[in-house]
C-alpha cells in the first residue's frame, strides 16, 4: 500500500508543478517482479490507490480493474533491461518537450544535471507513442543515463525510488530552461567529462545527510 500512496503523492506534485497536463503522462514502480503503474486516459485528480494497474515483468500478464498507461511497454523495457531503476517517471513539462522537438540534446552544463542524470540528456528517435519501437528507441539513447527525451513527445526519468525519479524530471526541466536563457547570454560552457564522471560517482556513493566523522 506504501507505494501507491507514494505514487499519489507524486502526481500530486507533478500536476502542481506543472509537468503534466491534462492526462497526458504517466508513472511506475517496480515491486519484486512486477510495476505499478498509472492507468489509461484517468484523470490525475481521480486516481486513487485501487486505480494502478500490477504488470508482470517476466509475463506482462496485467491485473487490476483499469487498462494500464498505453505507455506501459516503455516502462517495462527501462525494468527489464536497468536493474538499478525501480521508478519510472514520464512528463510532457514545457522545456524539456520544446528540446524534444528540436531534436535537441540537452548538453550538460550544471552540475545537479551531471549528479542526477549523469551527463546530458539525449534524444531518441521518434516512434509512435505506445509503440514497441519507442520503447526499443527509448533504451538505446538512455544507455546508462537517468533521463533521456523522446523525440517530438516528452521526458523519461528514471530512480532508485519514486523520489529520486521525480527530482530527475525537475532538474532536466530546470537545465531546459536554464540553456535557453544561457544562450541568450553567450555561448555554452559545458562540463568535462572527467568532471562529470567524479560528480556522478559522488552523487551514487556520497551524496545525502551524513553523520559528522566526530559524533558517529
Ligand atoms: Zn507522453
Amino acid at each position: 500500500m506504501e507505494c501507491k500512496l507514494q505514487m499519489l503523492q507524486t502526481i500530486k506534485s507533478m500536476c502542481q508543478e506543472n509537468l503534466v497536463l491534462g492526462t497526458w503522462g504517466n508513472i511506475s514502480v517496480r515491486e519484486d517482479n512486477c510495476f505499478w503503474i498509472t492507468p489509461s486516459g484517468m484523470p490525475y485528480t481521480a486516481i486513487q490507490t485501487q486505480d494502478f494497474v500490477k504488470i508482470n515483468l517476466q509475463t506482462e500478464e496485467t491485473e487490476g480493474l483499469w487498462k494500464p498507461s498505453s505507455e506501459w511497454r516503455l516502462h517495462a523495457a527501462c525494468y527489464q533491461q536497468r536493474e538499478d531503476c525501480k521508478a519510472v517517471i514520464h512528463t510532457h513539462s514545457i522545456y524539456a518537450t520544446a528540446f524534444a522537438v528540436a531534436h535537441a540534446p540537452i548538453p550538460p552544463v550544471v552540475e545537479d544535471l551531471v549528479q542526477i542524470v549523469g551527463g546530458g540528456v539525449d534524444v531518441a528517435d521518434y516512434a509512435l507513442p505506445g509503440s514497441p519501437e519507442l520503447a526499443e528507441n527509448t533504451l538505446k539513447a538512455l544507455g546508462a543515463k537517468n533521463a533521456v527525451l523522446l523525440a517530438n513527445h516528452g521526458l523519461i526519468g528514471l530512480g532508485r525510488d519514486l523520489t529520486e525519479a521525480l527530482n530527475v524530471c525537475r532538474i532536466v526541466e530546470k537545465t531546459a530552461q536554464v540553456v535557453v536563457a544561457a544562450k541568450m547570454l553567450g555561448q555554452l560552457q559545458e562540463l568535462s567529462p572527467a568532471d562529470i564522471h567524479s560528480m556522478r560517482q559522488f552523487y551514487l556513493t556520497s551524496y545525502g545527510p551524513g553523520l559528522r566523522e566526530e559524533v558517529k
